[in-house]
């Protein structure tokens, strides 16, 4: 359920972002629309509005609501945009993206996370691929993708995933191996050039290989 004060604490996190520097209107809309309540537990649904980040079961954790929106602002979503996100995790970074127009194509290798996404999304209302597998070699099947986002700590840049980037797309991906990662655009510029920006430090859970069932 979605409440007058679960609305009223997500305005003011709505608020907060926006202090921090966020100012894309539509990435704005999205996390004043999507309730992160219904992702935790109910004895932690009062954390759910503070701009932290938090675990969610098979040592991983529901983003921070801010780092949700400076990826999802450095991605300049557009409606109808076919995106890929690698790290479906709770979830909420896809509902944000649904939230904005995108087409969604979601891969989490933990099975038991990407189950329980894939039943609570479509229950709120948001349609979009949830798929179990490596992220690392992407879903070639459905490429190419107007834009990328790793929701995890790669250690270098996974090559499977700048081929499936369409000309003129984006992909954004926290990159380093060590305790903190240097956020990075990609822009594919041609089928063999690609330009890279970056963006300060973050703090992920490591992208790792494989698939655990
Ligand atoms: N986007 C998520 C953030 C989850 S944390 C959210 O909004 O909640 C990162 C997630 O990436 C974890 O669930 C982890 O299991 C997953 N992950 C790590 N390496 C991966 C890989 N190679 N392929 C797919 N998912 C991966």
């Amino acid at each position: 359920m979605d409440t007058f004060r679960h609305k009223g604490l997500r305005n003011r996190l709505v608020k907060e972002i926006v202090e921090k520097g966020i100012k894309d209107e539509r990435v704005i809309k999205a996390i004043g629309a999507v309730p992160r309540h219904i992702f935790f537990e109910s004895s932690f649904i009062k954390f759910a509005y503070q701009d932290k980040a938090f675990p969610i079961g098979a040592g991983q954790t529901i983003s921070q609501p801010y780092t949700v929106a400076f990826q999802s602002e450095l991605l300049q979503i557009k409606t109808g945009d076919k995106v890929l996100e690698v790290g479906t995790g709770s979830g909420y970074q896809a509902a944000v993206l649904c939230e904005m127009g995108a087409k969604v194509f979601t891969i989490e290798r933990q099975k038991e996370l990407h189950f329980k996404s894939s039943l609570l999304l479509p229950r709120m209302g948001y349609k979009l691929g949830f798929f179990l597998g490596d992220g690392y070699k992407g879903l070639p099947q459905f490429a190419p993708f107007d834009k990328i986002i790793v929701t995890a700590g790669a250690p270098q840049i996974p090559e499977d995933l700048l081929t499936q980037l369409s000309i003129g797309g984006m992909m954004v991906i926290p990159v380093g191996s060590g305790d903190v990662q240097m956020m990075t655009r990609i822009t594919r510029t041609s089928e063999t050039q690609f330009s890279q920006e970056q963006f300060g430090q973050f703090l992920f859970v490591p992208m790792l290989k494989g698939v655990v069932k």
